[in-house]
């Protein structure tokens, strides 16, 4: 006869055992880490006398939706992963910027974008290289690490893997505008007169602030867990099948809970050829460097020493919320809300 003792018993284990489920497949309900989200839509010579006030506006005004759009996600209890997507997926849906639509053109006239997504808790990643009729790159960089064994998928499997998720293909003239056209003809035309063939700020003046805008965000979310993602339409006539270093996990996007989350934007090979990403993070892990030291480090002195002066810049944040922006290009634009809840855009070197 079993006692009443060992009844209770036999209860207590039962209902402890499911609320250990339970508390296995939710987030921590009471989770509280302080949130954060920093982004970047682009480094290059940006300068206050090629831009009108008009243009400086839209470009702050898309960049503070994109970053009120992640924190939305981050204050409601969403994780980095989300919210980092979320915020991409305005600047790629702004003509502004070049990812998604307004994606930059290559030397055969095509667009062909490229982005990444990277999750620090479990250091999985997910990447899209020379797709071409993706809205969102970043949603089927995500759909790659979740729904699939793989990390990296390119041109027509990445189409075909997006069509086989359900997402609609747009048609190429849906990437066209009008100002990313006539910066490939400018770069056609100095390609002519002896130029490079990468779209290189210093090999093409007169592409500007316009030559530039790849995008990437940041985030640490409640529960401690950072993500990083970057999105792009890579280089100005740069040639058919170049990829850049945005959808490389490593070079220009990285995340790993221990160190920190970072996106870079530049020019992409000198970031392959540094894993600059990746960089930063190990020097925080193996040297205890800050993330300001290891950031200021790669842009400021191993990035210029390896011919990358006026090349690029980066984004990061640590699991403490600690932001760092910087570039050794005239301008980045680049805002961020701090754990404090402070909203800032900047663009040019001088604010
Ligand atoms: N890093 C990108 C690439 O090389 C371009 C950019 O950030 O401007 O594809």
């Amino acid at each position: 006869m079993p006692t009443m003792k060992s009844i209770l018993f036999v209860f207590t284990l039962l209902f402890s055992g499911m609320a250990l489920r339970a508390a296995a497949s939710a987030p921590p309900a009471m989770a509280n880490h302080p949130i954060a989200i920093v982004m970047h839509g682009g480094a290059g010579t940006i300068l206050r006398k090629d831009m009108t006030p008009q243009m400086e506006a839209r470009y702050r005004a898309s960049l503070k939706t994109a970053l009120q759009t992640g924190y939305a996600v981050l204050k409601k209890g969403g994780t980095s992963l989300d919210a980092v997507q979320a915020a991409i997926q305005v600047l790629e849906d702004s003509p502004l910027f070049n990812a998604g639509k307004g994606a930059v053109f290559t030397h055969d006239g095509k667009n062909q974008m490229d982005a990444a997504i990277m999750d620090g808790k479990s250091m999985r990643a997910g990447a899209v290289a020379d797709v071409q009729h993706i809205r969102n790159p970043i949603a089927l960089a995500r759909l790659v690490m979740e729904k699939t064994p793989h990390v990296l998928l390119v041109a027509d499997g990445a189409e075909k893997f997006a069509q086989s998720q359900g997402m609609q293909l747009m048609p190429a003239g849906y990437f066209y505008t009008k100002p990313r056209w006539q910066e490939l003809q400018r770069a056609l035309q100095a390609e002519k007169r002896g130029r490079k063939s990468l779209a290189l700020e210093e090999n093409y003046p007169g592409t500007t602030a316009q030559g530039f805008g790849t995008v990437g965000a940041v985030a640490v979310d409640r529960y401690g867990n950072i993500a990083a993602g970057t999105s792009t339409g890579g280089l100005t006539n740069k040639l058919d099948g170049r990829v850049g270093d945005s959808p490389i996990p490593g070079d220009g996007t990285y995340a790993n809970n221990l160190t920190c989350g970072a996106s870079g934007t530049g020019t992409g090979e000198y970031y392959m050829e540094l894993n600059l990403t990746k960089d930063v993070s190990d020097l925080m892990e193996y040297r205890g460097w800050s993330l300001k030291r290891a950031v200021d480090y790669e842009i400021h002195d191993k990035l210029v020493k390896f011919g990358g002066e006026n090349s690029g810049g980066l984004i990061a944040l640590d699991r403490q919320g600690e932001i760092v922006t910087a570039f050794n290009t005239a301008g980045m634009y680049r805002g961020y809300i701090d754990t404090h809840g402070n909203l800032v855009v900047k663009i040019f070197r001088d604010e």
